[in-house]
């Protein structure tokens, strides 16, 4: 059983040891790493007397340890204090406090030597020699040990929890974690010392204290659970696996578990740096991904703004081409005054003119308050029959004014019924029927209106220019033109049909298009459910 405790402070000596060079090394000419690489050196003094006083078998050699071991034990409370204030830059306040402890401890190591500090040594629970305390002994551990101690750990409660910096937050709970760990392991230790039969079994613990403060210092920016677990199991087998090396009884032994020490810490080794690897990939991924947010934020926002533009821009040009179609109407219909042959086709050009300009900006409109999200609409039961009807009506001029065949099919005696706001609707149809006009250049076109299945279907057939395969799967997109188009209308701003698309899904029906290729003419269908 002794030797189980003796282990624990070979543990304690070999982790803080290691430690502290670990952190000197790492810049000796910082002050806390300097604190912190004396603190180290008495919790090893502390630890392997412990160790070697368990071990020993007379009384001289016992005692001996024991004083060497008090000697250590002395320093440790007071430079945890000194580190602490030094890591939190808490030195002003504390400074009386801790010139006080250290005065304090170098008297109380004056008594070191004396029954004062350890009164005698004699056998209590599984151990041989186990000192009892004297009243400077009683001193150091209520002042130093209990009240100190619980003095720093204060300020390090208060420090975490008024700390805005996850960082530093994440350092000073490492601290925390250590010393709370470390500290209530090492009080294990106090019992037998004033008499009471209760062994140190914390004293395992202590190790936690050099591992987690001297790594909140050197690694606390990579505050990874992940990492963190991986670098705490492959130490802690690693320091089995030296103390089985020290341990060892034989040199075959010590070659075998030395050889084991070795490759284990250099997977280990290895295993860490993979995980730290792939954290910070995940985080540059992580960043990437802000940054792309950011700019697709960023974007949309240009977006918007852009489409709020168009929306005002093309509000404000609909009133003046309102004007030019009302007035070259009111010339035209020779309300003022006769017109010559050559002046009324003039007029008749601005007119028409104007007319393509109101739809190429109604279109702009339309897209914009798509795009806004404010585009409105006012369902009602419509008769689609007399909704064609007028379209066609309206698009008269245009019918005669091409050679082509028109004709349109319908069942008069029926009612045609849908759900549909009017105005989208009649700008739809009659984008549609404008199209199959405008893309036949001889021919003929054939609108019909049908049922099937609980709906209703529009279609618009035509024997003109025709769509390429290439072309169907961007034909309702954005700005969406054919080659063979251009050739027929340059006016067209390829947004008709996108406008089309987008009213139509708002009225939950469907828009499709059919082609046997180009020359080869096209139909279009609009499709909606029928209301009863
Ligand atoms: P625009 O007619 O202003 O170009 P649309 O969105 O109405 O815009 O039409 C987009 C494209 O779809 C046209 O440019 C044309 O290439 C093709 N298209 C539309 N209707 C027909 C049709 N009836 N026949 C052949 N191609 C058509």
């Amino acid at each position: 059983m002794m030797e189980i405790f003796a282990t624990s402070g070979l543990i304690n000596g070999i982790v803080s040891s290691a430690f502290g060079i670990l952190i000197i090394g790492k810049n000796w000419r910082e002050r806390a790493n300097q604190i912190y690489f004396l603190m180290t050196i008495s919790l090893a003094v502390w630890s392997f007397s412990y160790w070697q006083w368990l071990l020993s078998s007379e009384y001289d050699m016992a005692f001996f340890w024991i004083r060497l071991l008090s000697f250590g034990s002395l320093f440790i409370p007071v430079l945890f204090f000194h580190w602490v204030t030094l890591l939190l830059d808490k030195r002003s306040i504390n400074s009386i406090i801790l010139y006080i402890s250290y005065i304090s401890i170098i008297i109380v190591s004056f008594f070191i030597n004396t029954e004062f500090f350890i009164e005698s040594v004699r056998q209590i629970s599984f151990f041989t020699f186990w000192p009892i305390a004297g009243f400077a002994y009683d001193f150091y551990f209520s002042f130093i040990y209990l009240g100190l101690i619980s003095y720093t750990i204060y300020i390090l409660i208060r420090s975490y929890n008024s700390e805005k910096i996850s960082d530093k937050k994440g350092q000073i709970l490492y601290i925390l974690i250590g010393s709370l760990l470390g500290f209530g392991g090492g009080l294990t230790n106090f019992p037998l010392w004033f008499g009471i039969p209760f062994p140190p079994y914390g004293n395992f613990l202590v190790t936690a204290f050099p591992f987690f403060l001297g790594y909140s210092t050197f690694k606390y920016k990579l505050f990874n659970a992940k990492t963190i677990a991986t670098e705490i199991l492959v130490f802690f087998i690693s320091i089995i696996l030296l103390v089985e090396v020290v341990l060892s009884k034989s040199i075959l032994e010590t070659i075998l578990r030395g050889g084991l020490f070795i490759v284990i810490s250099i997977f280990g080794y290895l295993l860490i740096k993979s995980v730290i690897k792939e954290i910070s990939q995940r985080e540059h991924i992580q960043e990437l991904a802000t940054d792309l947010q950011k700019a697709n934020d960023r974007l949309m926002e240009l977006d918007k703004q852009k489409s709020e533009f168009v929306s005002f821009a093309t509000h404000q040009l609909r009133s003046p081409l309102t004007a030019m179609k009302g007035y070259a109407s009111l010339i035209l219909d020779g309300d003022l005054g006769k017109l010559s042959h050559e002046i009324r086709n003039a007029i008749m050009r601005i007119y028409d003119s104007s007319n393509t300009l109101t739809n190429i900006v109604d279109d702009y409109l339309n897209i914009s308050q798509i795009e806004l999200g404010t585009m409105k609409y006012y369902f009602e039961n419509v008769d689609l029959k007399e909704l064609v009807a007028d379209v066609i009506n309206e698009l008269k001029p245009n019918i005669e004014k091409s050679k082509i065949k028109f004709s349109f099919e319908v069942d008069i005696d029926k009612k045609y019924m849908v759900n549909a706001d009017k105005d989208k609707f009649k700008q739809i149809i009659a984008n549609l029927v404008d199209n199959s006009i405008k893309y036949t250049p001889f021919g003929s076109t054939m609108v019909s209106l049908y049922k099937k299945d609980g709906k209703i279907i529009f279609s618009a057939k035509d024997t003109g220019i025709g769509i390429a395969e290439e072309v169907m799967p961007r034909l309702f997109s954005k700005f969406s033109r054919a080659n063979n188009a251009d050739k027929q209308d340059i006016h067209g701003t390829g947004l008709g049909l996108f406008v089309a698309k987008e009213i139509v899904l708002a009225h939950k029906g469907r828009i499709w298009a059919e082609s046997a290729g180009e020359g080869k003419g096209s139909t279009f269908f609009v499709e909606l459910e029928e209301v009863i």
